[in-house]
């Protein structure tokens, strides 16, 4: 069988091997960038950007000037009062030819251009992983959906050679593009994040109505797959009874939901959000104890015989 030699590309944020935690067996994961959606709470804000970007490391950088000497676009330059090398964003075409080019690794670079036949020969080199433990590929995000034509040659490639497919999507896309890879997947992970339109709205930027219709129609659809629906538990901001309540009310009649996932919120992307000079806009809020996320799995419960999993758990 082929690699594969399509020239389609897209924007690759890594690709992880032997995952545990992306559906069943070891996986290998393909996380792409580029995503619609602005949760408060990402913990990827470099999957954020469709582009490849660079991040930058104060502690680290001698000031020596090689990125600011090496960069065709003229976007660096060091700052003596600052003691920093500062970029001119609007300049900045993602070459990453200043990551490569910095020796005290003070820059780092986030994702890359890859063609579809690159990311297929990274898939084949695990291929005796997944055999062995019932695993896959899973196309992560960012929001695969956005790079629908990309995605879909990975996918056909994994088919033809019985691999299994997993997709982990926000599902705010238009129809056509989800109806596109559903033959091609086992298995759609969705996030829901909050039920309600207008919490939605304001704690993810988008509403939740086109998510929700497109779970619905997904759901309906005469195309096999299993579907895990997935909601991030951030105390105070998205996790309310009332908000737990109404997301156990959408899911409990879909046929295809083989299960809930409750996901604790983190703050792992903390550095990279201070690499990236972003804002975090939730670094004061603790990740969840089990039992804090346990008592949310029994309240999710009363309201839907479905099972539910905490962090890839089953909930005892
Ligand atoms: S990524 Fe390329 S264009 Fe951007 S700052 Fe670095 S060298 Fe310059
Ligand atoms: S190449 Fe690295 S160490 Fe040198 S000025 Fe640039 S960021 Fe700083």
């Amino acid at each position: 069988m082929s690699l594969g030699s399509s020239g389609v590309t897209g924007s690759v944020l890594r690709i992880e091997k032997t995952s545990i935690h992306d559906g069943e067996g070891l996986r290998t994961v393909v996380f792409l960038k580029g995503c619609p959606l602005r949760c408060l709470w990402c913990s990827t804000p470099e999957s954020q950007n469709p582009s490849p970007e660079r991040g930058y490391i104060r502690e680290k950088c001698t000031l020596c000037g090689l990125c600011v000497d090496v960069c065709p676009e003229g976007a660096l330059s060091i700052d003596i009062s600052k003691k920093a090398v500062v970029t001119d964003k609007s300049r900045c075409n993602g070459c990453l030819l200043c990551v490569s080019k910095c020796p005290s690794y003070a820059i780092k670079g986030y994702g890359s251009i890859m063609t579809t036949a690159d990311v297929i020969k990274e898939i084949a080199k695990d291929e005796v992983f997944y055999f062995h433990s019932g695993g896959g590929v899973t196309i992560s995000g960012g929001e695969p959906l956005d790079q629908a034509e990309f995605v879909r040659g990975i996918l056909e490639w994994c088919r033809d050679m019985g691999i299994h497919r997993a997709l982990e999507t926000s599902f705010f896309s238009s129809w056509d593009k989800i109806e596109a890879l559903l033959p091609l997947t086992n298995l759609m992970h969705i996030d829901l994040k909050h039920p309600d339109p207008v919490e939605h709205r304001r704690l993810v930027g988008v509403d939740n109505a086109v998510i929700m219709d497109n779970i619905v129609r997904a759901d309906r659809s005469a195309y096999d797959f299993d579907m895990v629906i997935r909601t991030p538990i951030v105390p105070g901001v998205n996790d309310s009874n009332e908000a737990i309540e109404l997301a156990a009310n959408f899911v409990k009649g879909l046929r295809k939901l083989k299960f809930m996932e409750f996901l604790a919120y983190h703050r792992m992307g903390t550095e990279t959000y201070r690499c990236l000079g972003l804002e975090y806009p939730l670094k004061d809020i603790e990740t969840p104890s089990y039992e804090y996320m346990l008592a949310k799995a029994k309240t999710f419960a009363k309201t839907a015989r479905v099972p539910v999993r905490i962090n890839g758990i089953p909930a005892a």
